[in-house]
């Protein structure tokens, strides 16, 4: 199958997290008959959906280039507001749409093709796989990070990994990136006393010290970033407090702050900032508080050695353009990959990611099928 064809055949797939739909037998079938060995696994774990997942791989040689990727995809939102069927894939003035156009179907369709090419060269003596996950984009527990660990334990070793998410903000080629931030989520509860709001002396409202303590939370100034990475920065994302009248004092009060930050922190010693500031107001008093976190993923850096350059100079060369390695946005499964092998990620332009008529420009997907071609041919000699 060709890109554009194989691209159009994942987005006809309605495999929006955790549901495959199909997705990864097509996938599967596509691979096999290129010579890859296929392996699936299907996990679970308590409260979360199960997960299929994928696993390919040509050759046993090394070294070992890994392409990490979902065919799941979000939600469509509102039907109503796409201009085509969001899984029928259409193609309109040099554009394709479709949910997962974008992040990331196109890019694993470029990167079977490019692989697929690569491989029918008789001296080929490296492995080539693919590690695509039905669940990045919802819990992602039953993904890739128990894939990659399964993998592990059989032995299985992964020297290189290029995760094909969109990198790209405007134009194909502009930004690689070579690691992500950390992203730590805290919720703080204050409980108080219940009561009249017309006899205070008798409560004791919890969002009087709750407030105090997001507000000097914000006002840290964790640090001024790094040559690779922007500076940490905190958020509030939700304020609550037990549901009451507007003459009653609530009894419970809870702030959520999310943390993106960089290398000059780690779980550790963000949690232990947080914990002095609320202990700070609260520790002493007659208020009780609750302090929870969830550390989702620990910043990671990929040193620039040869194959980021390898990167680079492909992207380089197709696009013409000088491309930033950056540090930016959200977290990815770039962040388990980390833990086993190098990883650097470049796919599309990711400006209409998971919003309504998700679209990538076709003559986009055929240079990324060049650029990723270009990166095994690099890699492998
Ligand atoms: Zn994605």
């Amino acid at each position: 199958m060709e890109v554009l064809e194989l691209t159009r055949s994942l987005i006809s797939c309605p495999s929006v997290t955790p549901k495959n739909e199909g997705v990864l037998d097509l996938l599967e079938k596509e691979l096999s008959e290129l010579g890859f060995i296929c392996h699936r696994y299907l996990f679970s774990d308590h409260n979360t959906p199960d997960v299929d997942n994928l696993f390919a791989k040509f050759g046993s040689g090394s070294p070992h280039l890994c392409f990490g990727g979902h065919t799941d995809v979000v939600p469509v939102g509102n039907l109503d507001s796409w201009s085509y069927n969001p899984f029928q894939p259409t193609e309109r003035d040099g554009r394709i749409y479709g949910r997962g156009a974008s992040d990331m179907k196109s890019a694993i369709g470029a990167f079977v093709c490019a692989a697929g090419n690569y491989i029918k060269s008789p001296d080929f003596k490296g492995s080539i796989s693919l590690l695509i996950t039905n669940d990045e984009e919802g819990p992602a527990i039953n993904g890739t990070k128990k894939v990659l660990q399964k993998l592990y334990e059989d032995g299985e070793k992964i020297d290189s990994c290029i995760v094909g998410e969109p990198t790209c903000p405007n134009k194909l080629g502009e930004m690689i990136k070579i690691g992500r931030r950390g992203s730590l989520t805290s919720k703080i509860t204050i409980i108080g006393k219940q009561g009249h709001v017309a006899y205070p002396q008798w409560t004791l409202n919890p969002i009087n010290p709750l407030t105090k303590i997001l507000s000097n939370i914000c006002n840290i100034n964790l640090d001024s970033g790094t040559n690779d990475f922007p500076p940490s920065n905190i958020e509030v994302v939700n304020v609550s407090s037990s549901d009451g009248a507007s003459n009653v004092v609530p009894e419970i009060a809870t702030g959520q702050l999310n943390v993106r930050y960089n290398i000059n922190h780690n779980e550790e010693s963000l949690t232990k900032i947080f914990d002095e500031v609320v202990k700070e107001e609260v520790g002493d008093s007659e208020y009780d508080f609750k302090i929870e976190y969830n550390n989702s993923a620990e910043p990671f850096l990929t040193e620039k050695g040869e194959f980021i350059n390898i990167i680079k100079e492909s992207v380089d060369e197709v696009t013409g353009l000088d491309a930033a390695l950056t540090t930016t946005g959200g977290t990815s499964d770039a962040r388990f990959f980390k833990d086993y092998c190098e990883v650097a990620e470049f796919g599309l332009i990711g400006e209409t990611a998971h919003q309504v008529d998700e679209n990538v420009k076709i003559a986009d997907i055929e240079s990324l099928e060049k650029i990723y071609y270009s990166i095994i041919e690099k890699y492998f000699k």
